[in-house]
């Protein structure tokens, strides 16, 4: 107990520490009132739980009640526009390009890559963010914005996910339509994990019971971020298929802008589905290979949902919660999920290339069962360098799948 309690109090500390450096900037720009209904439950919570540590407690009250409020910032702020619903392509008109390339824009590295995938040699193509940068927390520059302003057209993920970059859009209006690369994707909500699928789906009858109780467990959890972090998983292209439909969208799109080279982009388009395919077999097969009692992922964030329901294993826990790099962990949330690892006997922590991994290292430290901890690392909301091998959208997943076999052996 000595343990728990110690991590609660290093836990808070640098989540206070990480708050207080990576959002103030954003709270001073937005300049919005907190929803004080939000901060409520949580404190309760918090109080309940640290009940037995009564002189700690009240260090920690004050803490947890500027985190739920930071919380609750980031759900006012997207409440409304995260809505689990499908997004559509736009209606796209040809450009006027005077015998000059598309100019074309991409936000993140990943969608990048798919873009420049089917639009080959045609179009003059401008990646946002460089390999390294999260997606949650990127925020345009003003050299970024005039590139945008000066293109054709902008490909975004959808769904918030670029949430620095949303009120710019806006601005910017006609002159470069937006169009959401995950358009005609069936978004999962957040939150629904491969427990939720698994359930009433094929399973052992063995199993049944450890995964419903998992599964309470987890509804539990959801239940106490609801509020906060309600509407669609953005992470849509940890499901190949899904990439599979990028690739359409990306093809239609600049087919419709630029007829003359519509032939170049289906020919494109066609091959890169064809070296898609081949990923999903490799896929399919290596994740086949983790034994039944091993498929839990530990992760940074709440990226891996599409993953998880794609090759059935389930999201025990993560070390942010929510599906926001933005978002900050409890010291409560942090003693549940170490509680939870050693229910599963979970030695696999997995973090993330674009987020510092502190707080999972923190983790690792408390789990006194595991005879060798590993805190491993997966590409989520970028590629990689140049060099590294992930480099590419197929690149990075085929890491990440081969990270993930090795690390649930
Ligand atoms: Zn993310």
């Amino acid at each position: 107990m000595n343990d728990k309690l110690r991590i609660m109090i290093v836990a808070a500390m640098i989540a206070l520490g990480v708050m207080v450096t990576g959002c103030a900037p954003e709270a001073n720009e937005q300049g919005s009132t907190l929803p004080e209904t939000s901060t409520s439950s949580e404190d309760a919570e918090t109080a309940s739980i640290a009940d037995e540590h009564a002189e700690e407690e009240g260090e920690h009250a004050d803490e947890e009640g500027e985190h739920a409020e930071d919380e609750g910032e980031h759900a006012d702020e997207h409440g409304h526009e995260e809505e689990a619903e499908m997004l559509a392509l736009p209606e796209l008109n040809a450009a006027e390009l005077g015998g000059e390339p598309l100019r074309v824009v991409a936000t993140t590295s990943i969608i990048g890559d798919v873009v420049a995938q089917v639009g080959g040699e045609a179009i003059a193509l401008t990646v946002l963010m460089g390999p390294g940068q999260d997606p949650h927390s990127y925020e345009p520059s003003a050299r970024d914005l005039t590139t945008v302003a000066d293109s054709n057209v902008i490909f975004v993920n959808g769904w918030n996910l670029e949430e620095g970059l949303a009120d710019d859009l806006e601005n910017i209006g006609e002159d470069a339509p937006v169009v959401p690369i995950s358009a005609n994707i069936e978004p999962m909500a957040f939150g629904e994990d491969a427990h939720d699928h698994e359930e009433g789906e094929e399973h052992k009858e063995g199993e049944e019971h450890e995964e419903g109780e998992a599964h309470a467990e987890e509804e539990d959890h959801g239940d106490e971020h609801g509020h906060d972090h309600s509407g669609a998983d953005p992470h849509v292209w940890f499901s190949i298929h899904n990439v599979e439909q990028w690739v359409e969208n990306v093809a239609n799109a600049l087919s419709d802008l630029d007829p003359a080279n519509a032939a170049t982009y289906e020919a494109n388009a066609a091959a890169y589905l064809a070296e898609l395919e081949t990923l999903e077999d490799y896929a399919a097969e290596q994740m086949g290979q983790i034994s039944e009692d091993n498929r839990f992922l530990v992760t940074n964030h709440d990226a891996f949902g599409y993953f998880a329901h794609e090759y059935d294993i389930s999201v025990l826990g993560t070390i942010i919660p929510g599906m926001s790099t933005l978002a900050e962990p409890s010291a409560s949330d942090l003693a549940d999920l170490i509680t939870e690892m050693e229910e599963h006997a979970v030695c696999t922590i997995f973090t993330e290339t674009t987020v510092s991994d502190t707080l999972a290292q923190t983790v690792a430290a408390e789990l006194s069962d595991c005879d060798d901890v590993q805190v491993l690392t997966l590409y989520t909301g970028a590629v990689g360098p140049e060099g590294s091998g992930a480099d590419s959208y197929i690149g990075m997943f085929r890491a990440n799948v081969d990270t993930i076999v090795s690390g649930l052996q």
